[in-house]
Parts: structure tokens; sequence; C-alpha cells
């Protein structure tokens, strides 16, 4: 994946869109963060989680989907953009509560396949019962058919993809979390506590580990689930 970050839309101190950074939550919609064509990150909010794909240059990876039910808000959140759901590639849960995978199924049934962490593997099937008792349209996902790697290989795997990046292990929020960063600065930490947290956490606690691990690799952008995102100035540099 190219990085792009030096490219319009990314002036520093100010989101792509051209409004402060301090803006309020935007309403449902989506949002590029990166200059149109590949190796930009898009946000598809379609629900109450923010969502993102990522273009690779030889396939995109969607990480999160809201919860079940969703899919035709899906649908409609990806046409502005032109994605087709036979494009993205590998689908990948930040964590498997229920408004981070209530897709899955469906999207793996029309070809997407899974990217499931190691770390991720007794998490699958957590939400089954939520998902049940709701009544909510849900075929449990085949993990079975899933591809299983490490959070050590994330780089290479991502490389077949041509996205630059990797995945950590962040286990603060559950044990199955993982966050997402890109070697062009954005990173996707799903339902991880935000940064300004730690000032009420002095000393050691696994929220601090989990953002001493992601701010080693310098991120620009902070992609959170459910806050507004946080552009980074000079934390961890
Ligand atoms: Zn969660």
């Amino acid at each position: 994946m190219r990085c792009l970050t030096a490219q319009a839309g990314s002036v520093p101190g100010l989101c792509p869109s051209g409004n402060t950074r301090s803006r309020g939550q935007p309403p449902h919609g989506t949002q590029t963060y990166r200059r149109r064509g590949r190796g930009r990150t898009i946000r598809l909010r379609y629900g109450n989680t923010n969502t993102y794909l990522i273009r690779g240059n030889r396939g995109d990876l969607l990480v999160d989907t809201d919860y079940a039910g969703t899919l035709p808000a899906f649908y409609k959140a990806i046409k502005p953009h032109g994605i087709r759901v036979r494009d993205i590639a590998y689908v990948l849960a930040t964590h498997y509560h229920p408004d981070h995978m209530g897709l899955i199924p469906e999207l793996m049934h029309q070809g997407v396949k899974l990217l499931l962490m190691e770390t991720q593997r007794d998490s699958v099937h957590f939400s089954d019962p939520i998902f049940a008792r709701d009544r909510l349209p849900f075929a449990p996902i085949d993990e079975t058919a899933a591809a299983v790697i490490r959070c050590a290989d994330s780089r290479g795997f991502l490389e077949s993809l041509g996205i630059e990046g990797e995945i950590l292990s962040t286990p603060s929020h559950s044990p199955d979390s993982v966050s997402l960063i890109l070697d062009c600065g954005d990173c996707i930490v799903g339902d991880m506590e935000p940064i300004e947290y730690l000032d009420a956490c002095p000393g050691a606690c696994p929220l601090r580990d989990d953002w001493e691990r992601i701010l080693r690799r310098r991120p620009k952008r902070i992609l959170y689930a459910h806050v507004n995102e946080r552009v980074m100035e000079n934390e961890g540099r």
C-alpha cells in the first residue's frame, strides 16, 4: 500500500475534510482519509461503529463490521466509494463483540475471506448468544474457512495484499482485541480506551502496555470505533 500522508487532505492540524480536528462525531456516512485511489483508509459508518476499509494494491481489507442486520446499510455506505464486495479480499474484526463483527458470516458467504488472529480463536463465537437472544439474522461464523495467522506474521500477510503495516495484540479491552497500524500512520484501535485515559491510570496497567506498543510505531492518526479520531503530534516520537 502506498503511504500518502503528505497528500492533499492530510494538512497537519486539520482533518482531511478541512475541519478542525476537534470536530464532533460525524453523522452516519463515510469519510476518506487519503486521496482517491489505492492506498487509502476509508471510514464506513452505517450504524454505531466506525468501520474501515483499507485499499490494498492487490486486495482490500475491511476492518470491523457493524451489528448483525446492517447489511443493507453497509451496501449503501460502500456505494459512493465504488467499493464492490468482490474487491474485499479479507475482513478482520478488531475483536468479537457484536457491534464489530455482525456481518462477517454474510460477507464470507459472498466470498470475503476471514482473517482471524491466533489470539482471537477462542472468541469467534462470543456474540452468538447475543444475536440469538436479539433474534437477528446471524449464522455462526465457520472459522474453519478462516486464514489464521499470528500477529508476528501479520506484516508479511498484509504485504501479500499490497498493504504496508502490521497487526498488534492490544488486549486491554478484551483478550481478543487487536489493532491495525499502517506504515503511513493510520492506526485502527477498535474499542481500546482513548489515550487520554492514561492520565487516570498512573503506573503499570494493561492499557498503558497497549498504548506503549502502539506509540513505539509512531502513529499519526488514531481511528477509534466509537470516539472521535485523534491526530497525533509529538506523542511517542
Ligand atoms: Zn468491544
